[in-house]
Parts: structure tokens; C-alpha cells; sequence
């Protein structure tokens, strides 16, 4: 990851104890500064889960992004931030009554839904709120897709916003998600053109829909270069020029990822070097952080970190696994990884671009290993 390869302080951090996640701040408002550009006019909300680290927060907030949340201690760290509710949608399509009714106590007034059970929630604990209606959308391309678990079909989004506006709801537009590290810039515009006729439908009873939120998404790259943030901007404003045609409507993105994973390394060091017969190979390197110390994204190999040693030297194959006792704690024994021939117990190996969806992944006390501790750089 080239963001944080040259960010000696990010490297040199954090290393008297391990495992440890080091964030630095500015790398990510360097990331919120690259996709609002790139999205000129957009409102950029950044996915609060992907690293809720309260200095984070406050430098996107001075920057100037707003903020995807999805409960109530996101909330409240978004606000502890500086954030103001306005800057604030509470982008989770399910949630508890007492949820909605917290937020809305707190000033928040966008939400989502994607079923008739919701809306009723909605309606009933946030009255009068802007509602966005997420439908379905595939994340064929994802390394990290979505599945069917949120959306619900387009006709049936049509007819719920009019459930909306009938009970005294604003509806304010449509919602989709491609899938996260969607490394295809051209997989919006599918959803945007499911959106773009939902508008119109909705247009003919007399509904004037105003946002598109497209989502998260924007991949980063890890161990592969990934296309630049424009291509995937100039992909998704063709796409709303070819079905929106003049009447754009105000676009809202979400991306967690991009912001916040190049401004992460985690530092961990080798517990063991093994063979499981003498002339074995690959050898087998158990570190001190794993699948439940917060590489959760690790699960089939999905999410390959870039790894960086402190030297160089002739390298050869390592499967490498977690420190703890559960067989699925392993990251990788199908992609190809490499490390030098005479790494020993000890020695620390950087994980890049880790800033995003790690240590709010990692378990509270499994085989009594804390959770993973995060250092954010003054
Ligand atoms: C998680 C999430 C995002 C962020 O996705 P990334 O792939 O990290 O950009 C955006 N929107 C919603 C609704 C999400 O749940």
C-alpha cells in the first residue's frame, strides 16, 4: 500500500508492544481530501464503522465530511466530534425502536429503511424524518460483497416511498451499496439506473425524489493496484447523465474503507516458525494478531494485507495463522505469501493498510487476548 509504504513515523510507532494498530490521522484526511474532489458536490459520509478512533473523527469533521452511522455510540462519537446531527444519516436499514427514537432525540432526521416493518418504526419514533429506501444491488466483484441481506426490490421501493409521503415522512431518495473493495468502477451503474426509474415512477404520483445515496465501496489497494478514485467518480457521473439526464439528482456517497484503511499499520510480531515434518515446505508462521484479533476480513482469503519486514534477504512460502487456538485462525494458505528464509520468533512484520475494519472487528478476550489496541499518532 503506497499511502503509508513512505510514513516513517506510521512504521516506527507502537512497536514496544504488540499486536498494535497504529493510525495516523492525516493519511485519512488525505483520503477524505482525494474522494471529495474527485466527487465535487457530493456529500461524503464517511462509514463510521469501518474506524470510529475519536481523532479521526474530529479531523474529518474540521475537513468537512459528514457521516454514515448505524447506532446509537456511533452517534455519540460523531457528536462528541463536533459533528452537528444535520451531518448525520443513520444509514442502517435495521434497527431497534429505541435506536431511532435515541437519534432522533439527538437531532437526526435522515434515515433508511428497505421494509414496511421499518418505515412503521420510522414514522413512529422519528416523525416527519428524510427517509432514504435502500433497494437490492448486486456485489458481483466485491472482495467483500454484500449479499441479499439489505435492499429490497425496486417496485417495491416505489411503493413504500409512497407509504412514506402519505404518512408524513419526507422521501427523500434511493440508497444501494455495491458490495465493499468494489474494484469495478462500472458496477454503480446498474443500481443508478434501478434508482433513475424509480424516481420517474415516483415522479408520475407526484413525488419528487432529490438524493442518490450510491454507498461505500471504493477499493484501496492492498496488495494490487486498484483504479484511480476518479475512474470510479467519472463512471458513476456517466451513469447518472445517461439515466437522469438533465434532472441530476444530489449525489451522497459513503466510502469507510478508502478513508480509513491506508491510514492504518499494525504492527505484529512472530511467535513461531514451524514445520510440520523436517523438510516440509511452505513453513508455517503464527503471529500474534489473527482472525479474531481484528483480520476478521482475512475469512477466505478475501482482504490479502500488504506485509513489509524489516529487511530483506532471500524470502520463500509461509502459510500464515493466528495466535489462537481455533483451526479457522488462519489468514492465508492459498494466496502466496513470502518471508525472509531466516525469519525467527520475534521479529515484527507490519500489516498495511489495516486501518479499516480491524480493530472494531477484533474479539474482547478470545483465549484471553485483549482486544486489539490502537495508537493514534499526535
Ligand atoms: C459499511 C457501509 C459503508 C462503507 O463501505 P466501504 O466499503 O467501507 O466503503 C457504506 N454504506 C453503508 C450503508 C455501509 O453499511
Amino acid at each position: 500500500m503506497t499511502v503509508t509504504a513512505d510514513a516513517g513515523q506510521l512504521l516506527q510507532a507502537g512497536l514496544d508492544q504488540t499486536p498494535c494498530l497504529v493510525i495516523d490521522v492525516d493519511v485519512a484526511r488525505a483520503q477524505y481530501e482525494r474522494i471529495a474532489a474527485a466527487f465535487a458536490g457530493a456529500g461524503v459520509h464517511y462509514a463510521v464503522k469501518a474506524n470510529p478512533e475519536p481523532p479521526l473523527l474530529r479531523a474529518l469533521v474540521a475537513a468537512g465530511c459528514q457521516f454514515d452511522v448505524a447506532g446509537r455510540a456511533e452517534i455519540d462519537l460523531c457528536l462528541a466530534a463536533g459533528a452537528s446531527p444535520a451531518d448525520l444519516s443513520y444509514g442502517h436499514p435495521i434497527k431497534k425502536s429505541e435506536d431511532i427514537a435515541y437519534a432522533y432525540a439527538r437531532g437526526v432526521r435522515m434515515f433508511a429503511f428497505d421494509s414496511e416493518g421499518e418505515l412503521d418504526k420510522i414514522v413512529q419514533h422519528a416523525p416527519g424524518s428524510s427517509v432514504l429506501c435502500r433497494v437490492l444491488a448486486s456485489s458481483d466483484g466485491a472482495r467483500w460483497p454484500l449479499s441479499r441481506k439489505f435492499g429490497c426490490v425496486p417496485e417495491m421501493a416505489a411503493e413504500l416511498m409512497k407509504v412514506a409521503a402519505l404518512r408524513g415522512l419526507d422521501p427523500a431518495g434511493i440508497a444501494f451499496h455495491v458490495g465493499s473493495q468494489q474494484l469495478h468502477p462500472d458496477r454503480w451503474e446498474p443500481s443508478i439506473a434501478t434508482a433513475a426509474w424509480i424516481f420517474k415512477v415516483l415522479e408520475q404520483s407526484g413525488i419528487t425524489l432529490r438524493i442518490l445515496n450510491a454507498g461505500g465501496g471504493f477499493p484501496v489497494p492492498y496488495r494490487t493496484p486498484v483504479a484511480p478514485i476518479a475512474d470510479f467518480a467519472d463512471s458513476i457521473y456517466a451513469a447518472l447523465g445517461r439515466h437522469f439526464g438533465h434532472r441530476l439528482p444530489s449525489l451522497m456517497i459513503e466510502p469507510g474503507r478508502y478513508i480509513a484503511a491506508p491510514a492504518g499499520v499494525l504492527h505484529t510480531q512472530v511467535v513461531l516458525v514451524a514445520k510440520k515434518s523436517y523438510d516440509d515446505e511452505p513453513r508455517w508462521v503464527y503471529l500474534d494478531v489473527g482472525r479474531f484479533g481484528g483480520l476478521a476480513e482475512t475469512e477466505d482469503e478475501a482482504i490479502q494485507y500488504e506485509l513489509s519486514t524489516t529487511r530483506g534477504g532471500p524470502a520463500g512460502p509461509v502459510i500464515l495463522a493466528g495466535p489462537t487456538c481455533d483451526s479457522v485462525d488462519i489468514l492465508y494458505q492459498h494466496a502466496p505469501y513470502d518471508l525472509p528464509l531466516d525469519l525467527a520468533a520475534g521479529e515484527v512484520i507490519r500489516i498495511l493498510g489495516a486501518g479499516a475494519y480491524t480493530a472494531t472487528y477484533s474479539s474482547v478476550g478470545f483465549n484471553g487476548l485483549p482486544p486489539l489496541r490502537t495508537v493514534v499518532l499526535p
